[in-house]
């Protein structure tokens, strides 16, 4: 079987003992298999720190894009293998699959764009000086630089080529070293990228590190001028929070974990783009991906009086969608990624259904198209309807698979508010209307618990990738129960990997300093 090996202190390294074993959800296939056990952590991320961090220190901002430019490329030139992964692994239809690979490329692109427009400099300012003394001479001027350790990013498993790009491309421009390490289940993706870069000699030594398998006591050998940002759980989250790095050594940590995104249809939509925009948007979200988007929508807020027809048009939608092996011509829907995620989908409808009512799919039991009969992940999408304002478990539990719950609210601003802040803080939440003076009172009641807020509406719906699609440019996270992180967003997302400094001193000199 196809052992996935770690890439630690400039080597491969297959690791020891128990490997984990990584399926086709599909068919239920055994794919590939990992370890970790038996990686020198202590030597690997010093390697990085050593050999990586002086290497990308050299580099300006825009010879740091160059690598994200070739690190893109050579995405691109084996995009089918990596395509032809992803179903295999990951349960993806070509559609998903490029959604997350092609993304990736597109990320790091953007990245490299972004190193060209900051150019040939390695001192990164913060605003304009500032006068703090009795003349103009004596000057403030805040500034960034990389900090001097390794960044480690630990990733879920729902994309894996685009959780290593996004992280990757504002650490290595922010001038930091990454160790990635990819969640085990769906891994084969990341290990072929990183696998390409290595075998194309695309970054200096230590630059780029992966690891396989179960992290075991990586993160206890992390030092402070290492960062670590998360992506899964929030138990996990919670876990790694509570460790000595983050509690005693203040280790930066930003974390991207679960969200209950909301969708909220405007009292004034009843037809039109904006309503179809809707329909698609939601459908999008519940299927692409079988729903295992930390973006994709979870609750659908509907005013009463238009319930009727978002069921209606909703159900029609879904029922277009085939369900089976993305290999069997025509499905439209894949497998959930491996059997934990299955009984946890599982789980979270049959809690649902005590609170709520079926709209389309039921409990989620399918027959898939292509699949031998017994085997493989699949569910049917489901869609709840729940009693006016939702009880309790719609607005605390995230079901991540191709589960969405109708919520009927009485149309007005703050009553969708108060609903919203139920999920506890959330990555997106998209509006549906024409109203001006509906969305203006939404955005000021709705943003501080949201990272991201997406505005649908018949100008942009013919334009618009819809709320699930994370950019390169907008923000990424989310604050209260999706992490409290920050990513993406340009140059937003780099400064977590380089320390603000206040230089104080004569203005002439900084501004050499600077330049
Ligand atoms: P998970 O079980 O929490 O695992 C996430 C990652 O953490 C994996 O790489 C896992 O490695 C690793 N991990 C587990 N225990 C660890 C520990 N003690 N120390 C260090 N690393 C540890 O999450 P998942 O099932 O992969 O992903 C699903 C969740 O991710 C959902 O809740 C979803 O909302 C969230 N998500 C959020 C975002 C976002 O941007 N906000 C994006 C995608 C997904 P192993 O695989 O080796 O166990």
């Amino acid at each position: 079987m196809l052992r996935l090996a770690s890439y630690v202190e400039g080597k491969w390294n297959e690791g020891s003992g128990k490997t984990s074993v990584l399926f086709n959800p599909s068919t239920e296939e055994s794919v590939a298999e990992a370890t970790a056990e038996g990686v020198d952590f202590a030597a690997a991320l010093a390697f990085a720190r050593e050999r990586g961090g002086s290497a990308l220190r050299e580099l300006t901002f825009a010879k740091r894009g160059e690598l994200l430019q070739a690190m893109a490329k050579s995405i691109h030139g084996i995009r089918e293998e990596l395509i032809a992964m992803a179903i295999q692994n990951g349960g993806n239809t070509r559609g998903d699959a490029k959604f997350d690979i092609d993304g990736a490329a597109f990320t790091l692109s953007a990245y490299a764009d972004l190193a060209a427009e900051l150019g040939d400099k390695h001192v990164l300012t913060d605003g304009d000086p500032i006068q703090v003394g009795r003349t103009a001479r004596f000057a403030g001027q805040h500034i960034y630089l990389p900090k001097h350790g390794v960044a480690v990013h630990i990733n879920a498993f729902n994309f894996p080529a685009w959780g290593l790009a996004e992280k990757a491309a504002t650490a290595l421009l922010g001038g930091m070293p990454v160790l990635s390490k990819p969640a085990t289940a769906t891994a084969l993706v990341t290990y072929r990228m990183v696998k390409e870069f290595v075998d194309q000699k695309l970054l200096p030594e230590g630059v780029l590190s992966l690891v396989t398998g179960s992290p075991g006591d990586l993160l206890s050998h992390l030092q402070t001028q290492d960062v670590v940002a998360f992506t899964g759980s929030s138990g996990t989250a919670a876990t790694i929070r509570a460790m000595d790095p983050f509690v005693t050594r203040s280790v930066p940590l930003n974390v991207e974990a679960d969200s209950l995104n909301i969708a909220i249809l405007g009292p004034d939509v009843s037809s039109g783009e904006t309503m179809d925009l809707f329909v698609k948007d939601v459908t999008t979200d519940m299927t692409q991906k079988t729903g295992q988007k930390c973006t994709a929508i979870r609750r659908v807020l509907v005013p009463e009086a238009l319930m009727g027809e978002a069921k209606e048009r909703l159900s029609e939608r879904l029922g277009g969608i085939a369900v089976g092996n993305p290999t069997s011509d025509g499905v439209r829907m894949g497998p959930v990624a491996t059997a934990r995620q299955y009984k946890d989908v599982r789980e979270g409808i049959a809690a649902l259904a005590a609170e709520t009512s079926a709209v389309f799919g039921g409990e989620g039991e399918i027959d898939p198209v292509g699949a031998e009969k017994g085997k493989g992940y699949f569910l049917s999408p489901v869609l709840r309807e729940a009693p006016k304002g939702g009880g309790h478990g719609v607005h605390e539990r995230e079901v991540f698979g191709p589960v969405a719950t109708l919520v009927p609210y009485n149309g007005s601003a703050s009553e969708a508010a108060t609903i919203l802040a139920k999920g506890q803080g959330g990555l997106v939440a998209s509006l549906y209307s024409d109203d001006r003076s509906f969305l203006k009172e939404s955005v000021v009641a709705m943003a501080p618990y949201n990272g991201r807020l997406y505005l649908g509406s018949e100008k942009i719906a013919a334009q618009s990738p819809g709320p699930g699609m994370a950019m390169p440019n907008l923000l990424h996270g989310g604050p209260g129960r999706a992490g409290g992180g920050e990513e993406l967003g340009g140059l937003r997302g780099v400064t977590f990997y380089m320390q603000r400094t206040a230089l104080q001193g004569d203005k002439s000199i900084l501004s050499a300093i600077c330049s």
